[in-house]
Order: C-alpha cells, then structure tokens, then sequence
C-alpha cells in the first residue's frame, strides 16, 4: 500500500510517500510559507528519492491549496512517482496533541476530529493547524482512509505519580491540565529501535532512556516498551534546555515578571518559547553548530549555553535512572543528538556509577551514518545513537489500521 504522511504546521505541510511492504520513502517534501501575507510567496519543495528536488512556486492562501499541489507533484509525468492518485491507500497524520482521550494511533472519523478540535484550546500553535490538515485530504482524497498518530499517545501509560502537578487536584479533573509530554513518535520509535538492537546482542533492553535532541529537546525513561516519565509537560515548553525554549524555571518568575517587569502574559509567553534557552544565554544563536563555533572562539555566554544544556541533560539522566531502577541503555537521536558528539561526551561524563562508559574514539567517528552504540565494550548499559524516523512509524501505524478497516469493510460482521 501507499501511504502518504501528512505533518501540518501553522505555515507549512511536510509530506512523505511510503510504500508500506518495502518501508521505501519514495517521495518527500515541504510546502513554506502556507497562508503567511495569503500564501503569496509560498513554495513547495517536493523530493523523488535519489533525484535533485522539484521547486513549484505557486500562491497557496491554505493548506487545502498546499495539498492540491502536493497531490499534482506527486501524479507529475515528469517528477511524480504514482500514476493516479488512487493509487494512494491511506493518509497518515501527525497531530499533536491527543489529550487523554488517545492513547494510540486512530483511524479518522468525525467523532475524532470533534476529539482533535477540542484539543486545541490545550495546543492553540499545533491542533488547529493539524486539523486543516486533516480537513483539507478528506476533501482532496475522499474515501481514502486516513489515521491519527499523536505526539502525545507513547506517554499516556504515565503513572498519575508522574503526571500530576502539585496543583490543586481540580485543575486537573476539570481543566485537564497534567503532564502530557510530546515527541511520543520519536521516542516509540527509538525505543522500538533500541528494543531490537540490544535483543539481537543478547542484551537486556528493559530500562531504557531517550533523548531526543533537537531544536526541541525531550527525555524519556521506557520500561518494558512503555513511557513511565517524561520532560516536556503540559505544553513542549518544560524539561530540557532547548535551542529557543527555556525548560524548567520556577514558576513563580511569571508573576515576578509581570509585577515587576510590567510584562504581559503574550510577552511572557514569547520570551520563554522563542528568547530563552541556547539563543537566550548565548545571545548568539539557538543552533548547537553556532553555538559550538561561537564557544570555540571564546565566547563565555556560548560555552555557558552549552555547558547548561548538558549538565541538564546529565541531570535529565540520572533522575530517570533513579525513576526506574537503573538503565540498560541511553539513546540519542535528532539532530543533537544523532550528530553532535560533544555534547554525547559532556552529557555522558560521570555517569559511569550507572554502567554507562563511552567510548570516545567510537563516539566521534562522524562518518558512521544509522546506528551504532559508542559505549565501551565493559560498559555495562550501552549508549546508543539511533536516527529517528517519525515517519516511517506514522506509516506504520497509518498502513495497519488502514488494512484493519478493509478487512472489516471486506466481511462485515
Ligand atoms: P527539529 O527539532 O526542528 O526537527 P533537528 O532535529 O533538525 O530539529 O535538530 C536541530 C538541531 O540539531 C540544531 O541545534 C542543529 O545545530 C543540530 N544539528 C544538526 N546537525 C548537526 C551536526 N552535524 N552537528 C551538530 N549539531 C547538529
């Protein structure tokens, strides 16, 4: 089957084309600029595998308008990879948040975008825009069945010990406010990944952290295949440093800032999402490579970035550790994580107390692409580096409950 992924943000509509028997990313690409200025200046960038990419610049006033040019790249005589758009069996998308409701991925039907649409008033910068998305391939693909996978769903096996704050109890009950964590895809993915690496040495894969590291940054301790405690909470914004996003502060700085600053909360807001973490300590930039060459030459405020960053991460890990009684393996993935070997080296520095020993020759060996563990033969747990590929799990998860819903439309009961 082909299945086609579908990840919607405010401005823009990534997309890839798997063919689910052979796991094939056999088209990919982006929509930029979607309805900013009426998506006047709006592009779509659209990859066959192994080809240069195809650049359609054509006005896009909504991700519907995006969509269509999608579908017309993808059936394109020259640069497409299907004949017909029938040829397409399934739409998996990406949505954020899914509240307490999902707790896997789901096939779409109305109730559940009524479920995605209430959600957005917990996800206002995530929901509506994966909603449009949504909307916008029911109307250009009609009948084709499409699937849910939510950023939120691997963490829904959260013990309440770990997701609820030390709030009056009713905010949670009535307001639904609770930890939720996000990244749920990448680290289902990674751990699966993990699961198999460690299975195959004849590892005990139990105890498992994951450290995604991106421009997002989140953390999460999976025992026996399931999230038990996360870092990022009721919105992405908490948890590790991140390369615009504070994580954790004390709360009562918000208050602070508005009686003695004379902020607002939209002010507070865009200074702890956009101004703070690598970018606001460095004052240089919230990419690592910035932040490394800056350092490199002697910026204080840089290596300071960097500095926090993993001793957070450092942190991030031995509590974990302590959550579940110990750690069979660390895995680091996107784009720090899979890349960046200094940072490996500083996170990992003195966790050897938990079995963990990088080898540091393995560790910065640049040119290994795909996984690999770096951690020294006698060490204990093994540190991991696994690329991840949210994608190809929303295929997944998009192609067995599309085949579900034939088979049932197949016989029905
Ligand atoms: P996103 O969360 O937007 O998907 P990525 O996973 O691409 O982001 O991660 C972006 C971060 O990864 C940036 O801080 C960037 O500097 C870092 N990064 C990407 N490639 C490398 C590299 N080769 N070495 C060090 N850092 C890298």
């Amino acid at each position: 089957m082909k299945v086609l992924v579908v990840n919607c943000g405010s401005s823009s509509l990534k997309y890839q084309l798997f063919d689910s028997e052979t796991e094939q990313a056999l088209a990919s690409g982006v929509a930029s600029r979607v309805a900013v200025n009426g998506g006047t200046q709006a592009q779509l960038e659209h990859r066959v595998a192994g080809n240069s990419s195809h650049v359609v610049c054509a006005p896009m006033p909504d991700h519907e308008v995006a969509l269509g040019h999608v579908l017309e790249a993808l059936v394109h005589p020259e640069h497409g990879v299907l004949n017909t758009l029938e040829e397409i069996g399934a739409v998996g998308h990406r949505v954020v948040h899914g509240g307490e409701r999902f707790s896997e991925s789901v096939l779409i039907d109305d109730k559940v975008i009524a479920a995605i649409e209430g959600f957005c008033e917990i996800a206002p910068l995530h929901n509506p825009a994966n909603l449009q998305g949504i909307l916008a391939s029911r109307h250009r693909l009609p009948g084709v069945p499409m699937v849910a996978v939510f950023d939120t769903a691997f963490h829904q096996t959260l013990p309440p010990t770990a997701y609820i704050y030390g709030l009056p109890y009713e905010l949670y009950e009535e307001r639904g406010i609770r930890r939720y964590g996000f990244h749920g895809t990448s680290h289902r993915y990674v751990a699966g990944q993990a699961v198999e690496v460690l299975g195959a040495a004849g590892r005990s894969a139990d105890k498992i952290i994951t450290c995604h590291l991106g421009n997002g940054c989140s953390i999460t301790a999976v025992e026996g295949g399931k999230s038990v405690q996360t870092s990022m909470g009721f919105t992405p914004l908490a948890g590790l440093l991140m390369g615009t996003r504070c994580g954790d502060i004390d709360p009562a700085l918000v208050p602070y800032l508005i009686n003695h600053l004379g902020m607002d909360s939209r002010e507070i807001d865009e200074m702890l999402n956009k101004r703070s973490g690598l970018l606001g300590i460095s004052g240089v930039s919230s990419d690592m490579r910035d932040i490394h060459a800056a350092a490199e030459a002697g910026n204080p405020r840089a290596r300071l970035a960097r500095d926090i960053f993993c001793y957070r991460l450092r942190r991030y890990i031995g509590a974990y550790a302590a959550v579940i009684g110990g750690v069979d393996a660390v895995v680091f993935t996107a784009g720090i994580g899979e890349n960046d070997a200094w940072v490996r080296a500083q996170a990992m520095q003195g966790l050897g107390f938990l079995g963990l020993c990088l080898d540091e020759q393995a560790n910065a060996d640049g040119n290994l692409n795909g996984s690999r563990d770096v951690a020294t033969a006698e060490s204990r747990a093994r540190i991991l580096i696994i690329p991840t590929n949210e994608e190809l799990l929303i295929s997944r998860d998009t192609a067995a409950l599309a085949s579900t819903e034939q088979s049932v439309l197949r016989d029905p009961a």
